[in-house]
Formats: C-alpha cells, sequence, structure tokens
C-alpha cells in the first residue's frame, strides 16, 4: 500500500509498504478514507521530536471504514464508518478508567525510552515517533488499530468525513484546552496561535461561555477566520503589542484565562526569542518558549494557562515565580480524545458546530510532500490539509 513515511528532516515522501495485518485479538484494520495533517506533524517534519526514523509512517488524525476484526472487538464490524482518536488507550488501567487516556500505562511499547526522559511514560500515538510507541500512522491506504474495542467512534450516516474527521485530534484538543479554563461568566480568554486548535479554542470558549475571546497571530487570513467563526477581537502580534493590548482590552486586568495553542516552534522577534532559537539550534534546549512566557506574563492573577501546544522537553528561563506570585493554575497535556468524542459528535449532530469550516485544501495522498511544505510554511492561506488515497472522496467532499 502506499503510505507517507518521514525521511528525516524537512523531508517526507509516499512509499509503498507492507500493508498491516491484525496482530492482537483487540486490532482492528481501517482501510483509510480521510486524514489530515496536524501542527503535531511538523515538530516531527522540522526535526524536533526525538526518535524517528527514516520510513516511519506518519499520521495521526484519521478516519475510514473498517475492514477487519480481531475477535475480542465486539462493538465494531467490517464496513463501519469510523474515526479514530489519535491516542492509542487499554481502556483499563487506572488512567483510562478515570478517563485520562493520553496517559494510558499499557499502550507504549516503548515506554522505557519514554521514562528515561520524563520518568513515567505517556500513551501511545500513531505515527508519532518510537519515544510514543513506534506506531504506524494514518497517513496511508490503512492502518492498524490497537485496541479497538476502546478508540474509535462509529460515524452514522449523513456526514461528510470533513464534518467528523476533526474528532480525531484538533477538535477535542481545541475543546479540552478551553474547558480546562473553567471559564466563568464575563471571562476574557486569550489564544495564541490561530491554527486549527486555536481556531477550536476560540471557539469552545465561546461555547463555554466566555464573553470575549482575543486571537492571536500573525497571519491575516487565520486572524480572520477566527473573528468570522469565533467572534474573536483579533490581534497581529507584528502590529500591536501583545501585553499592552490584552491589559487595555481588559481594563488592566489581564485575561482570565490564556491558551497557548502554538508550542514549541513559536515564532517571535524579540530578544528572547531569538535566544530560545539559538538555544534549540545549539540543543542547549529542546523548546522555544517564547508564547508560554508570554502567556504567563500576561494572564491575570489567579487565572489559567492552559497550553494545548506540544512541548518536547526542556525549556529555559521559565518565569515559575511569576505564575506563583499570581497563584496561576497551570494545566497542559495531550488530550484525552476518548472522553471528548461522543459528546462532540452530538454537538456536530446538533448543527452547534461545523467543524469542517478549518478545512482549506483536499488533496490526494501522493501530494503529501507539497502539502507538508504548504502548511508548514503557510503558503495559499494553508491553515488545513485533508488527504485522501482514493480521489474519489476528495470529490464526495
Ligand atoms: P499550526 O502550526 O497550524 O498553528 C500554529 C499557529 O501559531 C500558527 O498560525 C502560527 O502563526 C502561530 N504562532 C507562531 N508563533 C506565534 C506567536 N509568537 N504568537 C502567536 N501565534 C504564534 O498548528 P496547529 O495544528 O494549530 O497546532 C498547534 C499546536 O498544538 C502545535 O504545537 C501542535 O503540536 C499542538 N497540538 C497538541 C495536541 C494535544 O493533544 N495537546 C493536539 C494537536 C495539536
Ligand atoms: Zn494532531
Amino acid at each position: 500500500m502506499r503510505a507517507v513515511c518521514w525521511q528525516g528532516k524537512g523531508k517526507v515522501g509516499v512509499e509503498e509498504v507492507r500493508e498491516p495485518r491484525i496482530l492482537d485479538a483487540r486490532d482492528a484494520i481501517v482501510k483509510i478514507s480521510s486524514t489530515a495533517i496536524c501542527g503535531s506533524d511538523l515538530h516531527l517534519y522540522d526535526g524536533y521530536m526525538p526518535t524517528m526514523e527514516a520510513g516511519d509512517i506518519l499520521g495521526h488524525e484519521f478516519m475510514g471504514e473498517v475492514v477487519e476484526v480481531g475477535r475480542e472487538v465486539k462493538h465494531l464490524g467490517v464496513g463501519d464508518r469510523v474515526v479514530v482518536p489519535f491516542p492509542i488507550a487499554c481502556g483499563r488501567c487506572a488512567f483510562c478508567r478515570r478517563g485520562e487516556f493520553a496517559l494510558c500505562d499499557n499502550s507504549n511499547p516503548n515506554a522505557a525510552l519514554a521514562e528515561q526522559l520524563y520518568g513515567y511514560s505517556s500513551a501511545g500515538i500513531f505515527g508519532y515517533s518510537h519515544l510514543l510507541g513506534g506506531f504506524a500512522g494514518g497517513q496511508a491506504e490503512y492502518a492498524r488499530v490497537p485496541f479497538a474495542d476502546v478508540g474509535p467512534i462509529k460515524i452514522p450516516a449523513g456526514l461528510r468525513d470533513e464534518q467528523v474527521l476533526f474528532l480525531s485530534d484538533v477538535l477535542p484538543t481545541g475543546y479540552m484546552a478551553a474547558e480546562q479554563c473553567a471559564i466563568q461568566p464575563g471571562a476574557t480568554v486569550a489564544v495564541w496561535g490561530c491554527g486549527p486548535v486555536g481556531q477550536f479554542a476560540l471557539l469552545s470558549a465561546r461555547l463555554l461561555g466566555a464573553e470575549r475571546v482575543i486571537a492571536i497571530d500573525r497571519f491575516p487570513d487565520r486572524l480572520e477566520r477566527a473573528r468570522a467563526h469565533s467572534f474573536a477581537v483579533a490581534l497581529n502580534y507584528d502590529e500591536v503589542d501583545i501585553p499592552g493590548a490584552l491589559r487595555d482590552i481588559t481594563a488592566g486586568r489581564g485575561p482570565e484565562a490564556c491558551i497557548d495553542a502554538v508550542g514549541l516552534e513559536a515564532h517571535g522577534t524579540t530578544v528572547g526569542a531569538m535566544y530560545d532559537r539559538v538555544k534549540q539550534a545549539l540543543g542547549l534546549e529542546m523548546d522555544r518558549a517564547n508564547v508560554l512566557r508570554q502567556a504567563i506574563q500576561t494572564c491575570g492573577k489567579g487565572g489559567v494557562v492552559s497550553t494545548p501546544g506540544v512541548y518536547a522537553g526542556w525549556i529555559d528561563s521559565f518565569p515559575f515565580g511569576t505564575a506563583f506570585n499570581k497563584s496561576l493554575r497551570l494545566v497542559h497535556g495531550q488530550t484525552h480524545v476518548q472522553r471528548y468524542m461522543a459528546p462532540l459528535l452530538d454537538r456536530i449532530q446538533n448543527n452547534e458546530i461545523d467543524p469542517s469550516f478549518i478545512v482549506t485544501h483536499r488533496m490526494p495522498l501522493d501530494e503529501a510532500p507539497r502539502a507538508y511544505q504548504m502548511f508548514r510554511d503557510k503558503q495559499d492561506k494553508c491553515l488545513k490539509v485533508v488527504l485522501s488515497p482514493e480521489p474519489m472522496h476528495l470529490q464526495a467532499a
């Protein structure tokens, strides 16, 4: 079959690889109809996540049709249309039972590697480095889905792929980022980054009752989308001083919640941001944290800094004294996607949310190399690319 493979820093290719097969009684094989490229994939593409190997199949946002199930997978059958959540979770360990699926204790076969770096391992993730399991991803014609009796959600007829595909990751991710802010009536929520995660964080903050949402980015098309879909106040950090603007908008108090939907590849032109870039390039720190620092600095007293943006390792000059003295609550982590799929699918079916507004590009899987480059470089107003192994699905969309 054809699959999108990591070939090295800045290089992906579509390769002919072996089709997956059932390895465990709880597996399913899914024939993929649609798969998306995520901002998280860019961290692999740009070479910032350790333990990638040439030939690794990428992709953790995918959906399709079940073509085979292991004997213990009772609630799915051949022919079912499913969306697959990106964290792989057993459903039985203490973390899964608490709904903390991204912390599953049993799904990372390379846990020992992660333990060396982090002390304990989080869940395995499709197509996301050997540190997180070395699982083949879903930017391919077929994928093996472990613990298929827990993760995939069945999609009722009548919904297009693009309406439900983002249940696999970015919609729950934006939602959890906002939910963790415990938004109170009258609250102002500021969101750094207007990529797909930022767009859904803004929208979710609104759904959860924020009075005002503020979108921060430097790409006018992304800011415009935030304004149009979430009625956000848009701030272009190339044009305005963000800390000053946030103070002005909130009558000096600062936002009650700040969401970092940017993560470890934050762009910036300040001296601090340059310093991070140099240190990251020299391998002296793993993440560029200028957005996280700014969020902590500008957040109002007693507020929440919620970080869906991915961080991989060590950060310098972390303003913990600021967080401490303002009594900020810091929340973050990979998303417990399985927890949010059913309630968000309900909201999609009730027409409360139509996540398809983020899709700007639909392309055949074979054009993945161009798609990665376009999405990374924000060319052609690219906000989200949906790839399909079968051109017929592109027409149907
Ligand atoms: P994206 O690359 O499309 O969006 C990132 C946006 O941040 C861009 O629009 C960019 O212009 C903006 N940005 C860069 N520097 C900035 C700055 N200094 N101030 C404000 N904005 C800035 O990516 P995405 O798909 O939206 O993902 C965003 C982040 O969320 C990534 O780090 C991704 O890995 C992470 N993510 C996390 C989870 C999770 O489970 N926690 C899931 C999905 C994605
Ligand atoms: Zn993702």
